[in-house]
């Protein structure tokens, strides 16, 4: 990633469309580079970083924790060779050749791209939705409809399009009733499917309605329906009568808005702003620059149709780039590269192998070590197994602690696991930091956070100790 230096192939998205692009880059000794972003767009790692079981990923018979499909894509992706940017992408100029990618405060040249930003779901923006993200609402009733929580209660959908419908049916599976929240007097979606959700039973149709609210304690019990006559007042919220009615799950199926900002006027996309490409292949309006995944995908929006599309994209590429004479490749030293095993874990420390130096353990006995005994800046990361974003955040912790050179440590604490710890912390959701310097709190973060935040924070803490 010299300066100067074009490169074949850069791949913008971290999602499983981006990785298997670059699994399949990389095994063509493209030696490609993954922007994986950071936090535009969504998570790096896409949608499946916030999901829970994956149990339609083929391969998977017992499924797979969504964050845990993602560890293994980018390990796979990293083994042959993939470089990654963690960083989010900042531009791309798709006016001149080579092309300009600006991330991380570098300036890339890339002979070809491919775009896989992927989509993010469109949410309400309810005045508690982020208390109860993952906790009775989700985005995707195809991932998480069979969640324990749903299992024979009531639930919900909002929305009135072929997505609304197709996740009400597939959710009677599960729930004992849904209900379908409709803004209009009419379903969007196609006449079959629409035929489909008026004749179930179990499923009732609440016209004209909109979610005002939610409420609940730990979980999602009840949301609050306002009456809305027409589109004209259908954002207003008020107005109208209104209904309470108790469900413990509500799924959103209120359309999708495509990751193509830093595209924007440079590449044909269609009426709904997805990435234009010939149907079933990855060539977008722009010689050399493929798109992959959801980003150009309205419809199927799986993580395997994505993965499926990531290949497609590399295989296109490196067929370009070779009819060009564009790709400078370099073959895999050693040829099979070390395989990755299983996936390190950090084994949770107790008195037979505790470390009173080490940069990272784990558990309730080195974070009451460590609180008493250390007199270096201490770093808690309450995490649980579930949580997307905590293997995003706890990398970037550990790095932050490397590059600290041992003036500061680490512990992470699964709140399933300690379950107490975390209650006396005040800790209501993962993953959440507290830096503690002295016996004392001295900052607490929530959700994932810039590098730069945590070591600006613990230098400041060092500088005061020693002036
Ligand atoms: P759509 O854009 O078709 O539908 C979105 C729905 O959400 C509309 O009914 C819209 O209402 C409603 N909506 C939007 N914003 C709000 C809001 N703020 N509050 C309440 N309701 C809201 O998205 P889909 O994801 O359903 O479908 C996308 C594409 O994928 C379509 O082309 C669809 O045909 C296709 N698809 C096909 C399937 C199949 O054939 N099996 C399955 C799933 C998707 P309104 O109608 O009032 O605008």
């Amino acid at each position: 990633m010299a300066d100067g230096v074009v490169e074949n192939l850069v791949i913008v998205g971290s999602g499983p469309a981006g990785y298997t692009a670059a699994i399949y880059a990389a095994r063509a000794n493209l030696r490609p580079i993954v922007i994986t972003g950071f936090q535009d767009g969504g998570i790096p790692g896409g949608q499946l970083m916030t999901t829970t079981h994956v149990e339609n990923f083929p391969g998977f018979p017992d499924g797979i924790l969504g964050p845990n499909l993602m560890d293994r894509l980018k390990a796979q992706a990293v083994r042959w060779g993939t470089r990654l940017v963690e960083a989010d992408a900042d531009s791309i100029d798709l006016s001149q050749r080579p092309f300009r990618i600006q991330a991380d405060g570098q300036t890339l040249q890339a002979q070809a791209v491919i775009l896989a930003t992927g989509a993010s779901a469109n949410r309400l923006g309810l005045p508690s939705e982020e208390r109860f993200w993952n906790a009775g609402i989700s985005a995707c009733a195809i991932c998480d409809g069979a969640t324990p929580q749903f299992r024979n209660e009531e639930l919900a959908v909002v929305g009135g399009g072929d997505s609304a419908c197709e996740e009400a049916v597939y959710l009677t599976k599960y729930g004992s009733r849904v209900h379908l929240i409709v803004r209009s007097e009419q379903l969007r979606a196609s006449k079959a499917m629409a035929d489909r959700v008026l004749a179930n039973p179990n499923i009732t149709v609440h016209w004209n309605r909109q979610i005002r609210d939610c409420s609940g304690g730990d979980w999602l019990e009840a949301i609050d329906l306002v009456e809305c006559n027409s589109h004209s007042d259908s954002d207003s919220n008020g107005g109208g009568a209104s209904e309470r009615i108790p469900v413990r799950g509500l799924f959103y199926a209120i359309g999708h808005t495509p990751n193509t900002r830093l595209v924007r006027g440079q590449l044909e996309v269609d009426s709904h702003g997805y990435l234009l490409t010939q149907p079933g292949r990855p060539e977008t309006s722009q010689e050399g620059v493929y798109a992959a995944g959801d980003v150009a995908d309205a419809e199927w929006r799986q993580g395997i149709t994505a993965a499926g599309s990531g290949c497609q994209a590399a295989l296109a590429a490196e067929r370009w780039l070779t009819h060009h004479n564009l790709a400078v490749t370099m073959s895999q030293d050693p040829v099979d590269p070390a395989e990755v095993g299983e996936m390190q874990r950090t084994a949770v420390s107790d008195e037979a192998n505790f470390d009173a130096n080490a940069l990272w353990q784990k558990g309730g006995y080195a974070l009451r070590k460590l609180y008493h005994d250390s007199t270096k800046p201490l770093l808690v990361v309450y995490t649980s197994p579930s949580c997307g974003p905590c293997h995003v955040l706890k990398p970037q912790l550990k790095r932050v602690l490397e590059e600290l050179g041992g003036r500061a440590q680490g512990v992470e604490i699964d709140i399933e696991a300690d379950q107490e710890i975390a209650q006396q912390a005040g800790v209501s959701g993962t993953p959440t930091v507290q830096l503690f310097f002295q016996k004392e709190l001295k900052q607490q973060f929530r959700g994932v956070k810039q590098r730069s935040e945590f070591k600006a924070a613990i230098e400041q803490l060092l500088g005061a100790a020693v002036g």
